[in-house]
């Protein structure tokens, strides 16, 4: 089958193409600056990347102009639109309605909409894909595939906050968790890969990217998430804060005269590496460049962001009585073996040692312990495309 998978943002999407039998990908891209002028990325598989300037004042145009790209002449990956087999969305908020993968009909529609208030800026971008290329593949079948899904197993313990209960019975104010996609994908791939019993499982999956969220997951469910009601919480990010003392809300508004969209703007926005380097770059790569240049700020985000890790993967261990793997996985939990040892290095007490060798590599499913190490830590690339993929086959086959 040929899936279409699309990642639809207020004013990007990016896609897809994926042969499922062979889990290929035939071709790949972006749209950005939506709504604003126009940019498409194209590149199909073996060849070069092709980018077109070109007005597109809604998602509409965007996506007729990836499936134009997709069955160009010259460099289509495809002859026609028939041979796309089905359309697999990232939605960001399913809420508590969506713990699995869904295909799409009108009342899916509505439900996605109920949650629309959760995710304001990512759910209706969502909605708009799905509605887009509903008008122009009529018939082909859609499947979303929910950010929050794979966190849905949580138990009341790990995602009621102390909060009166009244803001839960009313408005559902509770832990979602998300990043569902990748930690699904990467438990999963670590069972097979270490060799673990799926069924006498403990694993720690730390996601850090960009946004950055850690889960643990006991036989294959996860039982407790970094991110909560919104991505701002857990771990410090590139320019999230994770984890403040909410207080610190009211002291800043007075102080700087700002009101609450302000001050949501300074945490999800100016917050996290980049304000702690005080604004240097929410991007490792620069912050750990700057570090070793000798500037404090950026040694000092670097060095908060790591702790924060250790703290998290050291509560999960606590959490569920025990850990077999921690799993790293995105841009810097793939890419940066610095911040893998600075937390494996805290991690002597659970008897893992560091294969400093292995933590070079890059790329691969890599085992980075010793192999007399008595927890396994590994590096899995994650791969969220590929999930939506095999979710949305597995529905519409
Ligand atoms: P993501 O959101 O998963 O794309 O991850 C983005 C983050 O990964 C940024 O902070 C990048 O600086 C970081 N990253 C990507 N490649 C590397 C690398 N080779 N070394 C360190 N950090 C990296």
């Amino acid at each position: 089958m040929n899936v279409l998978v699309i990642n639809c943002g207020s004013s990007s999407l990016k896609y897809q193409l994926i042969n499922s039998d062979t889990e290929a990908v035939l071709a790949k891209g972006l749209c950005e600056r939506i709504g604003i002028d126009g940019r498409l990325v194209y590149q199909k598989a073996g060849l070069d990347k092709e980018i077109t300037e070109a007005p597109m004042p809604t998602h509409k145009e965007a996506i007729q102009m990836v499936l134009d790209a997709l069955t160009n002449e010259k460099t289509g990956a495809l002859k026609s639109l028939s041979e796309v087999d089905a359309i697999g969305h990232r939605v960001v908020h399913g809420g508590e309605k969506f713990a699995k993968s869904v295909v799409i009909d009108d009342e899916v529609i509505a439900a996605v909409e109920e949650c629309n208030d959760l995710a304001p800026l990512h759910n209706p971008a969502n909605l708009i894909g799905i509605r887009v290329c509903a008008e122009l593949m009529p018939g082909v079948p859609q499947v979303g595939v929910f950010d929050t899904a794979f966190h849905q197993t949580m138990p009341a313990k790990a995602y009621l906050y102390g909060l009166p209960i009244e803001y839960y019975d009313k408005y559902k104010v509770r832990r979602y968790g998300f990043h569902g996609t990748s930690h699904s994908f990467v438990s999963k791939r670590a069972i097979e890969f270490l060799g673990l019993d799926k069924n006498n499982s403990k694993v720690i999956v730390c996601h850090l990217g960009n946004g950055s969220s850690i889960s643990a997951v006991v036989n294959g469910e996860c039982v407790d998430t970094t991110m909560g009601l919104t991505p701002l919480e857990g771990v410090v990010m590139g320019t999230r804060s994770g984890n403040i003392d909410p207080a610190i809300m009211e002291f800043i508004s007075k102080k700087e005269g700002l009101d609450i969209d302000g001050m949501m703007t300074v945490l999800n926005k100016k917050s996290g590496l980049l304000g702690l380097s005080g604004g240097v770059s929410s991007d490792m790569r620069d912050l750990e460049a700057a570090a070793e240049s000798g500037n404090k700020n950026a040694e000092n985000a670097v060095d908060v962001l790591c702790y924060s890790i250790t703290k998290f993967v050291g509560g999960y261990v606590a959490a569920m009585n025990g850990v077999d793997a921690i799993v790293f996985t995105a841009g810097i939990g793939e890419n940066d073996g610095k911040v893998r040892k600075a937390v494996v290095d805290n991690l002597g007490y659970l008897g893992i040692t560091l294969d400093e060798e292995a933590n070079k590599k890059r790329g691969e499913d890599i085992v980075i312990s010793t192999a007399d190490s008595k927890v396994k830590v590994a590096v899995i690339p994650t791969n969220e495309e590929l999930m939506i993929c095999r979710e949305t086959v597995s529905l519409v086959k």
